[in-house]
Formats: structure tokens, C-alpha cells, sequence
């Protein structure tokens, strides 16, 4: 980079945006001349990652865990000093149920994103009907797909595996990370392993069974030089909650000299004879590079509508589907044989409006106090966008009935947190990765200098963002070398 002062403007403080300005203090040689400003629209950093503490509880608003196996996660604990904070699931919370006919049935062990890996407990499940597994081990001998196109999740499940796995199974498991319709997300761009394995292995079944043998291999691994019990949870999170990682975050960013900006949101960015120019809420700043860090929506509206079709068409390709958590606590005498388990999920024709149910308490203790309980329901799903509109005292109602009627619960809760995420959850599209691919070559040639990161483009979950931030940050410095 040259002796002249650069300026970089981050937009959106979330995990991406926060990374992204992580990185560009971290790798830029130390003579290097960087001037970083963070905008943020909202009043508080996080994005989606938004905790409470509240009355002894630690209430996740947003995501609740991120999955130990990436390790983007870990390894940016480990460099802010928040390793010693890495808690795990809950030994007792293992199992995890379906709620069919009215009742809550153990997920059949072994079952791996919603594919069965163990034949013994397939067999016994009564999720399936007898028609369903003998569907189901058809996928032993169904030859391989040999179309190369990218096929949506739906498809590949219902033709390996059949209809019944995929709408008892698959799609209530995956619709907790995209609270999409399998039928319209693509495998390429959610679930590339399952398009790998049918043809590496034929059987989607046989090649799960390969993988979790190279994870667990992955996991047991030097490179996470983690206390066992870490290691042994798929999923981690922080002892006082996710917001932990941002607020470390700011603490190094603020401490480094990267302006961070709240309440303030981007209108517009033109390009100007030198760099950027960048209309807010509030002032306007000028920057030699910009990286985006807000969903493809928000990225479409700032740059305007003299922006070229295709790249329209890119970035309205990636529609949010909104959803609702509703953390609600209890003394644990109101429900009184609470079983043992994370959670459950329910199936879109079993006639609920929620989704799915995380015993908190049970999966996370860190997050309550001995005596008390804490759940969180979800409402909102790709197919169900009318709910989530409705007024606290509706979604409190429809969720604590429903909740009742599931867990016997017999006191109203003591106290109720919703949080709404309007158009939060991306839905990757089947060609999703080739319109990305031709997006950021666009914008590498239209605009110099520009980046975007984030959920709506390679990855949604929280590691997926960070190493998405990072990688942004890697490539502005790179260029600007
Ligand atoms: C309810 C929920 C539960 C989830 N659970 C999990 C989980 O358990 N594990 C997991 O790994 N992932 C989970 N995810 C996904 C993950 O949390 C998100 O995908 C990730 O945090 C997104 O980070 P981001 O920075 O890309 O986007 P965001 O978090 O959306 O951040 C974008 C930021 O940009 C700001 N912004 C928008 N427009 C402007 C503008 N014009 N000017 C300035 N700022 C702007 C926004 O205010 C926001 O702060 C969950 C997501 C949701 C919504």
C-alpha cells in the first residue's frame, strides 16, 4: 500500500461488517496508512446477534450457537480471548424430537441433517410409515444423477430418499437454519456435501456415513486444541451469550482507531473521480473502498437505480424470509415432566403455527438460573409469512397455547421476549453460487474497489459470515498493495 492516507468505509455492523474491520487492522502491514470507518444503520452493533441479559437469563435474540465444526469461529475466540468463555451443549440434551399426530417422537438416532445413517432405530421410527422406508432404502440402489445443473434440496431428497424423509425428516431440521422451502433452496449453495456424496458414494445414506467419520476425525483433530467436553458438542456458544464476540469486537476496533458510526444509515454510494461518495442519515463520507456488509436487498437499494439489470437481477435474487423467536421463561414447577432433550421440530402439515421448540434451559444451562426454565419458540417460515406481522399479544397467545398443549405447561410464563427479523433468513435459490460468481465479477469490473460479504451471498451461518468479513478485508488490502 502507498504512503497516501487510504480510506475504507465498512456498511453494516454486523458479524461480516465487524470482521471485515477486525481483519483490515489485523493484516495491514503496520506503516500502512488506513483510515477504516464502520456504519451502522441500527443503535446497537450485532445484527442478527443480539443478546439480553435479563433477570439471570441470557436471552439470544437472534442465533443462539454456531456449529463447532467450521472453524472460523474458534479460531476468532481464540484471537480475541474468549476461549476460556467457549461453553458446550448439554450432555443431557442429545436427543431431539418430532411432533407428529399430536405427539413427540424421538428423532431416530443417527440421523445426520435429516438422513438416516443407523438402520436399527430407521426401522423402529414411527415418523415413517412401512411404504416410506422401503422408499427410503431405495437410495442404496437409485443410480446416480447425472444432469450437472444445481438441483434444489427438495428434489435430491425426494428422489433419493423419497417424499416421506423429506417432508417428516429433512425439511423441519434444515428449516431451522433457512426457515425455507426445500424444494426451492439450492444444494449447491446450502448443502454442496449432498451433491458431493451422491456422486462420490451413489447412496446420500453411505455417504453420510463416510462424512461424519471424516468430521469426527476433523473434530478430535490437533488443530483445535480444545478441552475435550468442547469437542464433543457440535454446536458452542459464549457464557454470557454471542453478543460477547461482538462486543470484543467493538472493544479492539474502537481501540484500534476505526470510527464506528451507529444510527446511521447508508443512502446512497456514487462513484466520484477519486473513490466514493457516501450519502448517510447523517453526514456524507468519501472512501476509496467500500465493503458492503448488509443483505443483497440493502446493497441493491444503496447503489441506486442506474445500477445494470444483471446486477439487479443478482442481488434481488436472494429474497429474506422474516421469523419470529419467542423466549419465554417458567419456575419449573409450571411444567412438570419436562423431557429430556434440545428441543423439537414440527413438520408444515401438522397444523402448528410454530415451528419448532429449543429448551434452552435444558440445552444451554449457562443461559438460566437452577429452578427456572427457558424456552424459545419460532414462527415464520417461507410458507408462513403472515404471522409474523401480527401484535405481540397474538404470537404470546398462539405460542404459549400451542407450547401448553405440547409440553403440559401450567402457568402462564413469567415474563415473554419476542424479536422479530424481518427478511433475515436468505433463501439460497438453485443457481444461486453462479449469479454470485458473476455478481462479484461485475462489480470487480464496474466498480473497483468495491466487495460485498455477508449471509446473502456464501454462507449464512455465523461462521460463514466471519470467514466471509475476513476474506473481504483480505482481498481490499490485497488490491490495494
Ligand atoms: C433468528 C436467527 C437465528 C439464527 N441462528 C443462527 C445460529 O444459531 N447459528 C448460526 O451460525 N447462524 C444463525 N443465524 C444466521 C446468522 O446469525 C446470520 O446470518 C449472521 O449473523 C448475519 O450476519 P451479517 O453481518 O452478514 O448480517 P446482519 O447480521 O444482518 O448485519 C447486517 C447489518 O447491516 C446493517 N444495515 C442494513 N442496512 C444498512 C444501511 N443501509 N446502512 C448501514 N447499516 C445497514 C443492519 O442494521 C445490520 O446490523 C440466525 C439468524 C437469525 C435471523
Amino acid at each position: 500500500m502507498d504512503e497516501t492516507k487510504r480510506s475504507i468505509v465498512i456498511i453494516g455492523g454486523g458479524i461480516t461488517g465487524l470482521c471485515a474491520a477486525y481483519e483490515l487492522i489485523k493484516s495491514s502491514p503496520p506503516n500502512s496508512k488506513l483510515d477504516i470507518t464502520l456504519l451502522e444503520s441500527s443503535s446497537q452493533l450485532g445484527g442478527a446477534i443480539q443478546t439480553l441479559r435479563r433477570d439471570g437469563f441470557v436471552i439470544e435474540k437472534g442465533p443462539d450457537s454456531f456449529l463447532f465444526r467450521k472453524p472460523a469461529v474458534v479460531q476468532l475466540c481464540k484471537e480475541l480471548g474468549l476461549e476460556k468463555d467457549l461453553v458446550a451443549m448439554s450432555p443431557d440434551s442429545t436427543k431431539s424430537f418430532i411432533y407428529m399426530n399430536k405427539q413427540l417422537h424421538p428423532m431416530p438416532e443417527g440421523l445426520s441433517l435429516g438422513i438416516p445413517t443407523r438402520i436399527g432405530p430407521f426401522i423402529k421410527t414411527d415418523l415413517l410409515t412401512l411404504k416410506g422406508k422401503v422408499r427410503a432404502a431405495m437410495d442404496f440402489i437409485i443410480p446416480r444423477r447425472t444432469a450437472t445443473d444445481d438441483e434444489s434440496l427438495g428434489s435430491l431428497i425426494k428422489r433419493r430418499l423419497g417424499t416421506e424423509v423429506a417432508d417428516h425428516l429433512v425439511s423441519p431440521v434444515l428449516a431451522g437454519i433457512y426457515a425455507g422451502d426445500l424444494n426451492k433452496l439450492s444444494t449447491a449453495a446450502t448443502f454442496p456435501q449432498m451433491a458431493y456424496m451422491e456422486q462420490k458414494h451413489r447412496s446420500l445414506i453411505l455417504g453420510m456415513l463416510a462424512n461424519r467419520r471424516t468430521v469426527q476425525d476433523a473434530n478430535s483433530s490437533e488443530k483445535h486444541r480444545l478441552p475435550e467436553h468442547l469437542k464433543k458438542s457440535m454446536f458452542l456458544s459464549l457464557r454470557e451469550g454471542l453478543m460477547m464476540l461482538v462486543e470484543r469486537l467493538n472493544d479492539v476496533l474502537r481501540s484500534s482507531g476505526v470510527q464506528i458510526i451507529t444510527k446511521c444509515e447508508v443512502r446512497r454510494v456514487v462513484g466520484v473521480t477519486e473513490g466514493y461518495q457516501i450519502s448517510t442519515t447523517g453526514k456524507s463520507y468519501t472512501a476509496d473502498r467500500i465493503i458492503f456488509a448488509v443483505p443483497a436487498e440493502q446493497t441493491r437499494e444503496i447503489l441506486g437505480e442506474r445500477l445494470p439489470g444483471p446486477l439487479v437481477e443478482a442481488l434481488t435474487s436472494v429474497p429474506g424470509v422474516s421469523v419470529v423467536n419467542l423466549a419465554m421463561a417458567f419456575n419449573e414447577s409450571d411444567i412438570p415432566v419436562l423431557f429430556k432433550g434440545a428441543g423439537f421440530v414440527i413438520p408444515r402439515d401438522q397444523g402448528m403455527r410454530i415451528t419448532a421448540c429449543t429448551l434452552t434451559s435444558q440445552k444451554w444451562p449457562h443461559t438460566t438460573s437452577p429452578g427456572k426454565v427457558l424456552l424459545r419458540a419460532y414462527i415464520g417460515h417461507s410458507d408462513d409469512q403472515k404471522h409474523v406481522d401480527e401484535d405481540d399479544a397474538t404470537l404470546i397467545d398462539v405460542a404459549y397455547r400451542e407450547l401448553s398443549s405440547i409440553l403440559s405447561i401450567q402457568r402462564k410464563p413469567l415474563f415473554c421476549e419476542i424479536s422479530r427479523h424481518y427478511g433475515s433468513m436468505p433463501q439460497y435459490l438453485p443457481g444461486h453460487l453462479d449469479r454470485i460468481t458473476k455478481l462479484e465479477e461485475q462489480v470487480g469490473t464496474m466498480y473497483p474497489g468495491i466487495i460485498m460479504a455477508g449471509k446473502s451471498f456464501r454462507g449464512v451461518g455465523i461462521p460463514d459470515c466471519i470467514r466471509q468479513g475476513r476474506d473481504a478485508a483480505k482481498k481490499l488490502i490485497g488490491a490495494a498493495g
